[in-house]
């Protein structure tokens, strides 16, 4: 049986072509970029080269960007540098975040921050009437994502970025499954910060990036040798920057194209699952979404009974976000979206890709026609 990977929310392969532009920087270009030798040179100038194809794809210029090490690191940053050590600070959020926000903002409330979760509608969708509803005169973040890792709903960003222009309220994004999958432009949406993850489009684990709008003042979280303009000291991952770069370079190259195939594949996938015969929600149906997510309640099924008989034949996906484990307790994002029980314990998770194709989606289908057949 043919193994078939559709978890491309949790994490994307290394494409051949972002793996062949980073391995002359693994072993022969081994140079730190700080340096002013040749060895040096060249790294500095692989590092620029990337900077400057992450910010082509962002539509930013190329210092607007500080390279991290992964999409927590990124919110992190943005959280911890413009609310801790603030005195009365307060931080707007949505209840659909991520934990690699909600944790951080977690920890900003045990050291004296406050903190508002914004509700969102049954579509998961945050109302930017209600963001304006939570900003107070100490607000000193708003951090609201612009894509959901389980549903795939995207957020009215740049309606809240004139909300919080006209407040003078910094706005963060955490874009990390927006990159790469539909366009994301810094300009238009009106962000200050946005969160970019290497590794949810086809760069390594261990990179990520953080737009940081000209002028916005922004405490570092780790200081040192003055790399990344000082918002983030270390030497930088010259090989994995490399690796990036040409993954935006490879996303800005045919967006369209692909958006355009991958939603095609979703029309695939969503028509055989009505001739499936099984009651189902498609989650977030009714609001924008990306291209490659379809969040999937099943009705009076258990996620994790049909996950065990998909994996038993050779299918990756997930139940509720695959960054919480595998276990059927009710996503964070579903009980905000008030799904009801009998379909959001029977939730999973189909994400797919640039090597997903149309043969892969049908024989999915079939497979998942089995499984349900052999549950009921
Ligand atoms: N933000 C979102 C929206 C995500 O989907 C993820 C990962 O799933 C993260 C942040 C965290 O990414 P990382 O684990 O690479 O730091």
């Amino acid at each position: 049986m043919q193994p078939i990977y559709l978890d491309y929310n949790a994490t994307t392969p290394i494409l051949p072509r972002v793996f062949e532009a980073m391995r002359p920087y693994l072993t022969q270009h081994f140079g730190n970029p700080s340096s002013g030798h040749a060895w040096g040179l060249a790294a500095a100038r692989a590092v620029a080269k990337g900077r400057g194809q992450v910010a082509a794809l962002l539509n930013c210029a190329p210092e607007e960007i500080v390279y991290t090490s992964c999409a927590t690191e990124s919110n992190t940053t943005v959280l911890r540098g413009l609310c801790e050590h603030k005195p009365g600070a307060h931080l707007v959020i949505s209840a659909v975040e991520h934990p690699a926000t909600m944790a951080c903002a977690a920890f900003l409330e045990s050291v004296g921050v406050s903190v508002s979760k914004v509700p969102v509608d049954a579509q998961g969708v945050v109302a930017p009437s209600a963001v304006a509803a939570a900003c107070r005169p100490e607000t000193a973040l708003i951090s609201i994502m612009l894509a959901n890792n389980e549903t795939g709903a995207i957020q009215h960003i740049s309606e809240i970025a004139a909300i919080a222009k006209e407040r003078g309220i910094p706005l963060h994004a955490d874009a990390a499954q927006a990159v790469g999958k539909i366009p994301v432009d810094v300009a238009a949406l009106g962000v200050d910060f946005l969160t970019v993850a290497g590794h949810k489009l086809f760069a390594p684990k261990g990179v990520g990036a953080l737009f940081v709008r000209r002028g916005v003042p922004l405490t570092p979280m780790l200081r040192g040798g003055g790399q990344e303009q000082g918002l983030r000291a270390g030497t930088e991952n010259v090989p994995y920057i490399v690796a990036l770069g040409e993954a935006c370079a490879l996303a800005a190259e045919d967006l369209d194209a692909e958006m355009a195939r991958q939603e095609e594949l979703g029309r695939v996938f969503l028509a055989g699952l009505e001739k499936l015969g099984a009651l189902f929600v498609l989650h977030s149906a009714k609001a924008p979404r990306l291209p490659n997510t379809m969040a999937v309640g099943f009705k009076g099924y258990r996620a994790v009974d049909i996950l065990s008989g998909l994996v038993g034949m050779d299918v990756a996906l997930s139940a509720g976000a695959a960054c919480h484990g595998d276990t059927t307790t009710v996503s964070h994002v579903l009980t905000a979206m008030a799904v009801p029980d009998e379909y959001a314990f029977g939730t999973l998770r189909f994400s797919w890709g640039r090597p997903t194709s149309r043969e892969q989606v049908e024989e999915v289908l079939d497979r998942l026609g089995q499984v349900l057949a052999g549950l009921k």
